[in-house]
């Protein structure tokens, strides 16, 4: 299983984090406080990714951080910062951070953020190799037999659909160009128009966004392209 730490004192919004990462198939392991992370980062050496609230009643966010870093611990560490925090980013950053979400987030926003995290900590090669599967979000691929679920429900794609996924899944985050696109799914010698690109990417909103008029996995990237996740 695919553990990550999510350290966070209120219990609402913990709830809302745990829920969500166990639909993207991970398993959350819960903080209230800063050394209760601590404690369970000793109990789980195999956690990969950290969720690390800042404001916590005991040792702040950042100072976790610190702490886990000055351990020698190389996990991924995403600080949770509030809007009003701009000074936040710098500082988690500084004291070690991979990235940080500020709130209040949506689910897609954070498993975005964490599937990134994960795969640059390397979880992902292992996962796949051993399950052919790479998962994103809600969604899951399988690189073996080229399906894809999503929340655990199968949806039909074309070849060419495929391929566009998995290369936005492997992506993430990263704004790709309608000629990235069409080069690395078409091919470089494919003499088609750019917009078989945009057909495409219509057709896949309809199959894999909630809403297919307000994309929010695969997003625009105005006079460029798209982008996978937020
Ligand atoms: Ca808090």
């Amino acid at each position: 299983m695919k553990k990550v730490l999510v350290l966070e004192d209120e219990s609402s919004i913990r709830s809302f984090v745990i829920i969500n990462l166990k639909r993207s198939g991970y398993e959350p392991i819960e903080a209230e406080t800063g050394e209760q992370a601590l404690e369970e980062l000793r109990k789980n050496p195999d956690i990969r990714v950290a969720l690390l609230d800042v404001m916590l009643p005991d040792i702040d966010g950042f100072e976790v951080c610190r702490r886990i870093r000055a351990s020698g611990s190389k996990i991924g560490i995403i600080m949770l910062t509030a809007k009003s925090q701009e000074m936040d980013k710098v500082t988690g950053l500084m004291t070690g951070a991979d990235d940080y979400v500020t709130k209040p987030f949506s689910p897609a926003e954070l498993t975005a953020r964490i599937d990134a995290i994960y795969r640059r900590t390397g979880g992902d090669l292992e996962d796949e190799a051993l399950s052919g599967e790479l998962v994103s979000g809600p969604f899951r691929l399988n690189t073996r037999n080229r399906t894809l679920e999503k929340n655990g429900v199968r949806i039909r794609l074309t070849q060419i659909e495929y391929s566009i996924i998995k290369l936005f899944i492997d992506n993430p985050g990263k704004a790709l160009s309608r000629e990235d696109i069409l080069n690395e799914v078409w091919g470089r010698d494919y003499f088609g128009e750019l917009k078989i690109v945009d057909v495409n990417i219509r057709r896949l909103r309809i199959k894999i966004e909630d809403d297919p008029t307000i994309p929010t996995y695969i997003t625009t990237v105005w006079g460029y392209g798209y982008k996978w996740g937020f």
